[in-house]
């Protein structure tokens, strides 16, 4: 159950007080307290965990200061839908918005490597009018001699480029909890020019002790990656584990999965199940083409795969899109040959906006067609 209460409700109020008295009376129930401080109010929202099904939600939904009271299916408690929950479905970060109503396309860097690479592919987004990124200083590699990203040595420079390019967001994935504060100290450190999604990669998905590490942190907003080689459910109740730690600010990401059955792509495509996604919970969805295909194959009209997998997923109602770039694939040390090339970009750009379009149409249709309730 969840107890949402009146916008800036005062915490110091006796009414606030009677009520936190009356929850934690409650028997066999734990009380999670969960405050969004957004730029106009605040809003507060408890939790409820345990054997609510006795509690009587017209008497709760009376109490002062309480808005409104919403029953919880068992599944993804904080990010899931329920019925008659209207909560938002996005959330803002450093001036831009993430939510299943918006578009935002990261391209970028699978792997740092030198600071001119980095200074090309910001340069050319700011060009194009893009504000998102990735940029990977962290890379869980397969092979242990495998070159493992620049780590914290390179956060510097690229944080410095991205504020002199006008990035915003950079998704950036870590793999110890340790990242965190190496992010927080590079970025205050460089006067704060830039933002970082913290991304959690596929062989992390089930990580729970890095999960809750990154969930108790609220400072930055967290791509997670569907697990290469388990249910959609298991995915999302790993980004459940998140949000349960308290950071709701959370985009899911589907990647393909793990499978012969996708030859000759490095994973097989599942973007279908981006309605799905949307469908369960509140969470943005990103797509990932570039580690879902994993080649620059292209198909007899000149289009790469890559490109179809992305258009596929946008038409679908993708809302961020993170797609390998490098403006030397060949020089690239890690996963060159999935990436897109520079002069590729304003295409795929252009293409991504062709997709999104079509998704916007195919929204208008089904109004036209069926009347909303
Ligand atoms: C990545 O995005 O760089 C990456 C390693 O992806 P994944 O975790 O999906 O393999
Ligand atoms: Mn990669």
């Amino acid at each position: 159950m969840i107890i949402i209460l009146k916008p800036d409700s005062d915490k110091g109020s006796t009414e606030y007080t009677n009520l936190v008295e009356y929850l934690d009376s409650l028997p066999n129930i734990t009380i999670r307290m969960h405050e969004e401080i957004g730029e106009h109010q605040r809003l507060t929202e408890f939790y409820l965990v345990g054997d609510t099904l006795p509690l009587d939600d017209s008497y709760i939904g009376n109490l002062p200061l309480v808005e409104r009271v919403v029953r919880v299916s068992r599944e993804y408690r904080v990010l899931g839908r329920h019925k008659e929950d209207s909560r938002a479905s996005y959330f803002d970060y450093n001036g831009v918005r993430f939510g299943q109503d918006e578009f935002n396309i990261f391209a970028g860097l699978c792997a740092v490597d030198t600071r001119e690479h980095v200074e090309i592919m910001m340069r050319a987004l700011n060009e194009l009018g893009l504000n998102c990124t990735r940029m990977g200083a962290y890379k869980p590699r397969t092979n242990p001699y495998s070159f493992q990203g620049y780590g914290k040595g390179c956060l510097p420079y690229v944080f410095e480029l991205a504020g002199k390019y006008g990035i915003k967001v950079i998704a950036m994935e870590i793999t110890h909890d340790i990242h965190i504060d190496e992010i927080s100290e590079a970025l205050e450190s460089s006067g704060n020019p830039t933002g970082v999604m913290l991304q959690i990669g596929t062989r992390n998905t089930q990580n729970f002790e890095l999960l809750k590490a990154v969930g108790r942190q609220r400072k930055f907003p967290v791509l997670i990656k569907r697990g290469f080689g388990i249910t959609l459910e298991e995915s999302l109740n790993a980004a459940e584990y998140l949000a349960s730690e308290g950071n709701h600010n959370v985009a899911f990401c589907l990647r393909g999965m793990k499978t012969n059955m996708g030859d000759p792509h490095r994973n097989l495509v599942d973007f279908a199940h981006v309605p799905v996604v949307k469908r369960f919970t509140h969470m943005p969805v990103c797509i990932d083409p570039s580690h879902s295909v994993g080649s620059r194959d292209y198909d007899p009209d000149g289009i790469l795969d890559v490109m179809h997998a992305a258009a596929q997923g946008v038409i679908a109602g993708a809302n961020m899109v993170l797609a390998d770039f490098h403006p030397a694939p060949t020089k690239a040390l890690v996963d060159g040959p999935q990436a897109l090339m520079m002069n590729e970009l304003e295409w795929f750009i252009e293409d991504l906006k062709l997709a999104r379009e079509t998704y916007l149409k195919r929204v208008a249709l089904h109004d036209k067609y069926f009347v909303t309730t």
